[in-house]
């Protein structure tokens, strides 16, 4: 089983090279798991010899445009070719409403011979706390990353476990470790969202902020959705490291 970043960078990363920050986890019979599909999903999967044809399952951990703006194009490109099955999308049950009449509906809703909906395109696994893919249980992690008053964007990360080891995805989050403590001790390799810019936007998890956490916990955590420009030696404060776009990772 191995973990593909097709891109390690921010919602507005442009110019520099690379993509937003979705990922591939692929096993041994090179079925995939598309984990988020964001707007340049196109372009990233290509650059790592990826195709439409080749995602299995797609999970979205929530519905900004870096994590669900590319799901139209796999979509229309999956309807149209007919010697592509439907993939299968796993998304918190509370989310899936939004996802078509937030998100989707306007590009997907008329068909030339049928009125749609999200099952006209996927096979819609709405979650409520974990799924499977490939034998792996996925167990979604509430993350808290955009609040407005009382009203919470629903984004989820992934907790999962090979081989006895247990990874942890945040996805899109702000620096709240005592949310995460359980869950930054258990895990045994965890890839966090960190922003590099100068200034906090408080929705991202800030390097700054990371860079306080136990070095019991840095040392087993990769940096990833971050700004485009100079970034800080994170090996040197005890990070695993800065993911790069295309670096994989053997989980077993
Ligand atoms: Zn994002
Ligand atoms: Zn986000």
């Amino acid at each position: 089983m191995k973990l593909i970043f097709l891109g390690t960078g921010s919602a507005f990363t442009v110019g520099n090279g690379n993509y937003h920050s979705n990922i591939v986890l692929e096993n041994d019979r090179k079925e995939r798991l598309l984990i988020d599909c964001g707007s340049d999903i196109r372009h990233s999967m290509f650059e790592q010899g990826l195709s439409y044809q080749d995602i299995d399952s797609v999970y979205i951990s929530h519905l900004h445009a870096d994590h669900a703006g590319g799901l139209e194009w796999l979509a229309l490109t999956r309807y149209f070719d007919k010697s592509c099955g439907k993939p299968t999308l796993f998304i918190s049950s509370d989310q899936v409403d939004d996802l078509w009449s937030k998100v989707l509906q306007g590009g997907l809703e008329t068909l030339p011979d049928e009125k749609s909906s999200l099952s006209t395109f996927f096979d819609v696994c709405p979650v409520n706390h974990d799924f499977t893919w490939s034998g792996i249980s996925f167990q979604i992690i509430p993350t808290l990353h955009i609040q407005s008053g009382d009203n919470r964007l629903p984004t989820y990360g992934l907790l999962f476990e090979i081989h006895k080891k247990q990874i942890f995805i945040t996805t899109d989050t702000r620096f709240v470790p005592q949310h995460f403590q359980d869950i930054y001790k258990r895990a045994d390799l965890i890839f966090h969202d960190c922003e590099t810019a100068q200034h906090k936007t408080g929705v991202h998890a800030h390097y700054d902020d990371l860079k306080t956490l136990d070095p019991s916990i840095k040392k087993k955590m990769w940096l990833y959705h971050y700004n485009p420009g100079p970034l800080p030696d994170a090996r040197q404060d005890g990070f695993g490291g800065f993911a790069a776009k295309g670096q994989s990772f053997v989980l077993d």
